[in-house]
């Protein structure tokens, strides 16, 4: 998948190759400054619909 149809896709959903494969863009794009967490992962990004059940950070 390119990286821009990837990042259509929550990062909950990227596969462990999509991840290797595109981690400058995951940390530049993706995770910096995360606003989000997904309450059913636990991971963190910039936009909400980077995440399957994101919530907002409360800082
Ligand atoms: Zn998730």
């Amino acid at each position: 998948m390119s990286p821009a149809n990837l990042l259509k896709e929550p990062i909950c959903k990227w596969g462990r190759k999509a991840i290797e494969k595109n981690l400058e863009l995951l940390s530049a794009d993706v995770v910096a400054a995360p606003r989000f967490i997904c309450s059913k992962c636990g991971r963190a990004a910039a936009q909400k619909k980077n995440l399957c059940k994101a919530k907002k950070l409360p800082y």
